[in-house]
């Protein structure tokens, strides 16, 4: 007999992954952490490892997994344009794979299961900012696609065994999230553009710097998350989570050599293929359905994500 909530976490040890095992110990729960440490690391959940409530397993979600739980949280994917890049076959495996094999336990064990979905699903938008109804814009056959149609491809999955199996769902399209525990190479713009201003290195802006996104702090993506996940069953999604305040990344780079002291220059480099020009979600269903919205301002978020990366930058000169 068990009477906490058993979560299974993949994609754990990662960035968001790691935040998310944090918050649902703390709520008492018992959590496996997923995770083939792919762009994950143990470091990002040392500080779990002890913890009697805590499991750490390494798996891939394109093989089948069997654990007892009630609720999964299936975030394994790499997510920044590098990684994700770096072998497109293996992205979108992770992706339709790991939400078959995901949604397959799910089925087995009647444990309810939230998807880590993306704005990318909106693509290159034409409609701005993106409610949940846009169907979006989409390369299907270029660089981004393994990432973007894989999620795509991830949600169909998910709605389908929903219609099918009767399975409960929940399907979060998470907007840019930023803070400690990035990967500080995975080539992101916020971690880049903070390493880069505390090494005074020149802060590599691609195209001329006029293309928008909007950057939501960690903290708030994971109550949004877990918010989701427990809402009433007939709350499926797909549901916009992310911070509606929108930046050129420009002003970015501006917020980060102001907040960073640095003397660093802005250089221009080419704009990568099918870079998306804007992004800003549209945030009524969250609002409205599970009472969330975003609180932190994104320069207090960006304040705590350089301290933690001139923490990391620190140790690092220290240790050599
Ligand atoms: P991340 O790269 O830090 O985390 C992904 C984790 O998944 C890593 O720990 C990685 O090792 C693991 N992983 C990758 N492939 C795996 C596999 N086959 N089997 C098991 N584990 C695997 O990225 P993140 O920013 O924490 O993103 C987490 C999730 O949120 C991803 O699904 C991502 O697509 C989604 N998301 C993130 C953002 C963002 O801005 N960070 C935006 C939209 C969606
Ligand atoms: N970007 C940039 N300089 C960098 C890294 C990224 O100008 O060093 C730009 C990138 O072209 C994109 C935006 O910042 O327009 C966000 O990039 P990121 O890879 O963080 O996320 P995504 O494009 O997936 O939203």
């Amino acid at each position: 007999m068990h009477l906490e909530r058993r979560i299974l976490i993949t994609g754990g040890a990662g960035f968001i992954g790691s935040f998310l095992c944090e918050r649902l110990l703390e709520s008492g729960a018992n959590v496996i952490c997923a995770d083939n440490f792919f762009t994950g690391t143990r470091t990002n959940v040392a500080h779990l490892l002890n913890h009697p409530r805590f499991e750490l397993m390494r798996h891939d979600v394109c093989f089948p997994l069997y654990v007892e739980v009630d609720e999964i949280y299936n975030m394994a994917c790499p997510a920044s344009p590098i990684h994700y890049q770096f072998d497109p076959v293996q992205t979108t495996k992770t992706s339709v794979h790991g939400a078959i094999n995901m949604l397959g336990l799910a089925k087995r064990v009647k444990a309810k299961i939230l998807q880590a979905s993306t704005s990318e699903v909106y693509g290159d938008p034409a409609v701005h900012p993106q409610p949940e109804e846009y169907w979006g814009n989409v390369n299907p056959i270029g660089p981004r696609s393994c990432y973007d149609e894989g999620k795509r491809c991830a949600e169909t999955l998910f709605f389908d065994y929903h219609r099918q199996h009767a399975l409960r769902i929940k399907v979060a399209r998470i907007f840019n999230t930023y803070g400690p525990r990035m990967h500080p190479n995975d080539g992101r713009v916020v971690s880049n553009f903070i390493v880069q201003a505390l090494k005074g290195e020149d802060i590599t802006l691609y195209g001329d710097g006029s293309q928008t996104r909007s950057f939501c702090y960690v903290d708030d993506l994971v109550r949004g998350l877990r918010a989701l996940m427990d809402s009433p069953d007939n709350v499926t999604g797909p549901i916009n989570i992310g911070n509606p305040g929108e930046f050129t990344i420009r002003q970015l780079a501006e917020q980060v050599i102001d907040l960073t002291g640095s003397k660093s220059q802005l250089v221009f480099r080419p704009l990568p293929q099918d870079d998306p020009k804007q992004r800003q979600p549209n945030i009524e269903k969250a609002r409205e359905i599970l009472n969330w919205e975003p609180t932190v301002q994104l320069r207090d978020g960006l304040t705590k994500t350089i301290a933690y990366f001139d923490g990391m930058l620190s140790a690092k000169l220290a240790a050599e």
